[in-house]
């Protein structure tokens, strides 16, 4: 088996009386796959995503990460395996303000206790992948949000991780700036990255090579591995 992700009966509930937001999910996702889920608003994709990302911890089932039991690790345990190998991406960029791209791509390299000099210089190698080799020193307000959010991606890949979780990455560009990244998780995805996208727009979904939709926090179909 080569999967980066195993799902079994995975439930996640929140508050009370609960509303399951996951509500028994098994999925499994392969290296070097490129992944769509799709579903309309609150149909719990981010919970999936959280969970996939062990952002979140599920209420029943098992998940395993990279071949790692999310139950096995307490918080610091789960920090580590986030930090070494998942890239988070999110609709709202989360750059730090007043800080150059470079540093904040750098700061994606924080926890692995390398040396400022190194993560700069990774952090630029991040910024060329992205095509931002020439905005290093721009501050966020000083780039669009398609450059922002390329920002975020090489952020997210400065350490190259082998999966990267993006939670509607294209939810506050235009189509044109959209479709940039789109490309660019592809590309990532040609490089090996194993890449998630959460997307409500139906066109990038079917664009991209597997798409499970989810519908009331379960899987209501999924296309499966692309041949
Ligand atoms: P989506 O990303 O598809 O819009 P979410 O996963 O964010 O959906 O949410 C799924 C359902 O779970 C929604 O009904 C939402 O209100 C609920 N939910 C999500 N997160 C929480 C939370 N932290 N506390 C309470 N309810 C939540
Ligand atoms: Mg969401």
């Amino acid at each position: 088996m080569n999967a980066i992700v195993t799902l079994r009966d995975i439930e996640r509930s929140y508050g009370e009386p609960p509303v399951r937001a996951c509500a028994g999910v098994s999925l499994t996702i392969e290296r070097g796959e490129l992944v769509a889920i799709v579903g309309p608003s609150g149909s719990g994709k981010s919970t999936l995503l959280n969970l996939i990302g062990t952002l979140d911890r599920p209420t029943a089932g098992t998940a395993l990460i990279d071949g790692v039991d999310v139950a096995s690790l307490d918080d610091a345990g789960l920090s580590a395996l986030r930090a070494y190998r998942i890239g988070f991406v999110f609709q709202q960029f989360h750059l730090a303000d007043g800080v150059s791209a470079l540093d904040n791509v750098a700061d994606g390299l924080l926890y692995s206790g390398a040396p400022r000099r190194e993560r700069r210089e990774r952090a630029r190698e991040a910024l060329e992948r992205v095509g931002l080799g020439h905005r290093t020193s721009h501050r966020p307000h000083e780039l669009s949000g398609g450059e922002r959010q390329r920002v975020a991606i090489a952020r997210a890949v400065v350490g190259d991780p082998p999966l990267l979780l993006a939670d509607e990455p294209t939810g506050n560009l235009d189509s044109e700036a959209g479709a940039v990244i789109v490309e660019l998780l592809h590309e990532l995805n040609r490089q090996g990255t194993t890449v998630v996208v959460i997307t409500h727009d139906e066109g990038i979904a079917a664009s991209l090579p597997r798409r499970i939709a989810v519908r009331d926090g379960r899987v209501l179909s999924d296309s499966g591995m692309a041949a």
